[in-house]
């Protein structure tokens, strides 16, 4: 694509030292951006945006590819209301602007002479995330700032505009508050004002990165727990939640949380952020949310999800895997996935490290400050494996282009989902990250672990502000050489970079437990399946490592096992089931069905509708129901235990169970 130089002062930004990174000083003055969510409830966010320029043409740029994201999700085509004005000697104009011709992001406007400022108003259309009482911004929503320069040169002040009463959840540094030099934001002393109907909050400046690192949550049902007390810096949970009970977090999980603060730097050696922010949302229209920041983290789920222990056993890892993402991900980021601009395309081949071993952490952490119980860690573990194991798409592609082609593998649906093979360098890096852990621990005699790989690769630097330092493969590969001499490239190669048919259970037989199918589903899969989340999607039992298939709650087929019983029968995803073995399709009646099925030679027989039309299929099946599990191989050594114990002393409060006492 062509692109003008920016006709935009180079800015020197001098981080004054790495042991002081959250104090800015911008030597240019800063764009000022003011993001006004007082019409949030009515889908619509509003901007104000002042850009120092000089006259000439100027290009100008919203965000493209959202970190973090790993693909161009900025939410260009709900931007509107795009007005460019300045006030120069020729009084108040408004600016034609053209939209560059290959590049949606980017706006093309010449800037008169004499003028200095230049202003923009923005909308933007906000379905997700939002609700009558709450609203979250990211602001790829609503930045705007010139192309071309990289965007963590670029200083902006934000403000944000909440309606009334409304609290405010974000990493960003309030004015007034003391921790940031601002010089020439030409914000007054007050960090905030108050309109009828709204207020403003002003922040210390920032760059163009960093905020479109800091999300802002606020909502009516507000309120923010500090966390770890004794911990520095210091860490929160800002809660907000559409129903008035429902923000107010049990004293257990307040104490899970405060373990997995004092967790993090036992494993991870080191913090760097300034302050630290979990934003959760309880809400069952703006749930479906996990997103990692440098200094916070944007967490969505139902208003139900952290309600009780078993409630939360879906979402026990999300808390843990985004802070994580702190150190792995934020901190330490792949070279060619951090970009110096949000348009250039992010190249994914490493996430298998950014997020495999997030998913690997994520788990091992909410275990270790209890969020869930080792046991259910091992539960939720053999599910996920067994997954792996069962996922025919191995056969023709690798983990690794599972990673490369993270950006268009990501709203896939789950039609023959098994053979396409979706992001399974989450799962897959999961597995390959414990056989790492296991295998240093083995090879060790238990005096190493992945624990010291982990303060070497992202301990390095020691505590810093929110940085980004880009790692390439061999770098992993020394780090881990310092702690177990090994041929990790080749171990790495094998298991990712190849086409492996064969899902790496080695971790798990290392970490002394064998991966079963048996006809009884664990304690924790039960759990699972009865999760009122999980009902929604699936509804009818897992037949997944039986017949073969998935199965919504309406009895549609979703998706067919390639090379399974069903598979063998021509099913197909699309199809619903009318009738099993001439009854009326329920859940019951398909388990009785593969019951009765494992002591005849009988086929299965279905009824199914495709389009307008019915067919019969018979499928050959009698090997009965089928979950996986793991078992322990007695006289081993019992790693995955020692690996989810914590390393830290456990806060009471989260050893005792409290008031929904449905803890096991
Ligand atoms: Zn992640």
């Amino acid at each position: 694509m062509i692109r003008m130089m920016a006709r935009y002062f180079t800015l020197a930004l001098a981080i004054l030292a790495l042991g002081l990174p959250c104090l800015l000083h911008a030597q240019q003055p800063p764009i000022k951006i003011t993001a006004d969510l007082s019409e949030a409830p009515r889908k619509l966010y509003h901007a104000e945006v002042d850009i120092p320029v000089k006259p000439g043409p100027i290009s100008l740029i919203t965000p493209k590819w959202i970190p973090g994201n790993h693909r161009p999700t900025g939410p260009v085509e709900d931007i509107t209301g795009v007005v460019f004005s300045v006030d120069g000697p020729n009084g108040h104009q408004v600016l034609p602007w053209r939209r560059d011709n290959v590049e949606m992001y980017e706006y093309h406007v010449t800037v008169p002479a004499g003028v200095a400022m230049l202003h923009a108003h923005l909308d933007c259309i906000v379905t997700a995330r939002v609700t009558q009482k709450m609203a979250v911004l990211e602001w790829q929503k609503l930045l705007l700032y010139p192309a071309d320069i990289p965007v963590k040169d670029i200083p902006i002040q934000p403000s944000v505009t909440v309606p009334a009463g409304w609290g405010i959840g974000t990493a960003l540094t309030p004015i007034g508050t003391g921790g940031a030099a601002v010089p020439d934001t030409g914000v007054d002393e007050a960090d905030h004002e108050t309109t009828p109907g709204a207020t403003t909050t002003h922040y210390a400046a920032t760059t163009v990165e960093q905020l479109e690192d800091s999300p802002v949550i606020t909502g009516q049902y507000f309120h923010e727990f500090p966390l770890a007390p004794e911990v520095t810096p210091k860490h929160y949970i800002d809660v907000v939640s559409d129903e008035p009970e429902d923000w107010n977090l049990r004293p257990q999980l307040l104490a899970e949380i405060s373990n997995l603060v004092r967790e993090t730097g036992a494993a991870y050696d080191s913090r760097h952020y300034c302050v630290y922010h979990f934003l959760l949302t309880l809400s069952d229209v703006a749930g479906g949310e996990g997103l990692e920041h440098g200094q916070s983290s944007d967490n969505g789920v139902g208003e139900k999800a952290f309600a009780s222990q078993s409630n939360q056993l879906l979402d026990s890892d999300l808390l843990a895997h985004e802070f994580t993402h702190s150190w792995n991900g934020k901190y330490r980021r792949p070279a060619r996935l951090y970009q110096p601009t949000f348009e250039t395309p992010e190249q994914t081949d490493l996430v298998w490290v950014y997020e495999g071993m997030t998913q690997y952490l994520g788990n091992v952490l909410a275990a270790r400050s209890g969020f869930k119980s080792q046991a259910d860690y091992r539960g939720l573990l053999a599910m996920s494996a067994a997954q792996m194991a069962y996922k025919s798409g191995r056969d023709w592609r690798s983990t690794e282009d599972t990673a490369i082609a993270a950006s268009v593998l990501r709203e896939d649906g789950p039609e023959w989902a098994n053979w396409r093979r979706g992001q399974d360098y989450y799962q897959e890096g999961e597995l390959v990250w414990l056989d790492a852990d296991t295998l240093i621990r083995q090879k060790t005699k238990d005096k190493k672990s992945l624990t010291d790989f982990l303060h070497i690769f992202l301990g390095k630097g020691g505590n810093t502000g929110p940085l980004i330092v880009p790692y390439e493969f061999p770098e992993i590969v020394a780090d881990l050489n310092q702690v177990l001499p090994y041929d990790w490239a080749t171990f790495f190669q094998d298991r990712i970079d190849n086409i492996n048919p064969k899902a790496d259970l080695d971790g798990i037989e290392r970490g002394g437990y064998k991966l079963v199918y048996t006809d009884k589903q664990s304690t924790t899969e039960k759990a699972v399946y009865n999760s009122p989340v999980y009902r929604r999607y699936r509804g009818a039992g897992d037949v997944w490592y039986s017949l073969g298939l998935r199965i919504n709650g309406a009895g549609t087929i979703s998706d067919v096992r390639w090379g399974g019983p069903a598979d063998d029968a021509k099913l197909h995803p699309g199809q619903k089931i009318l009738a099993v073995d001439g009854i009326v399709f329920s859940a019951d009646a398909l388990k009785a069905a593969i019951k009765k099925a494992k002591n005849s030679s009988e086929p299965i027989r279905f009824i199914l509708q495709a389009d307008t039309f019915v067919t019969l299929a018979d499928i050959n099946y009698h090997g009965g129901e089928k979950y996986p599990s793991l078992v322990r191989v007695e006289g081993t050594p019992d790693y995955l235990d020692d690996i989810t114990k914590p390393l830290t002393k456990p806060d009471p409060a989260s050893l005792k169970s409290d008031t929904t006492g449905d803890e096991d």
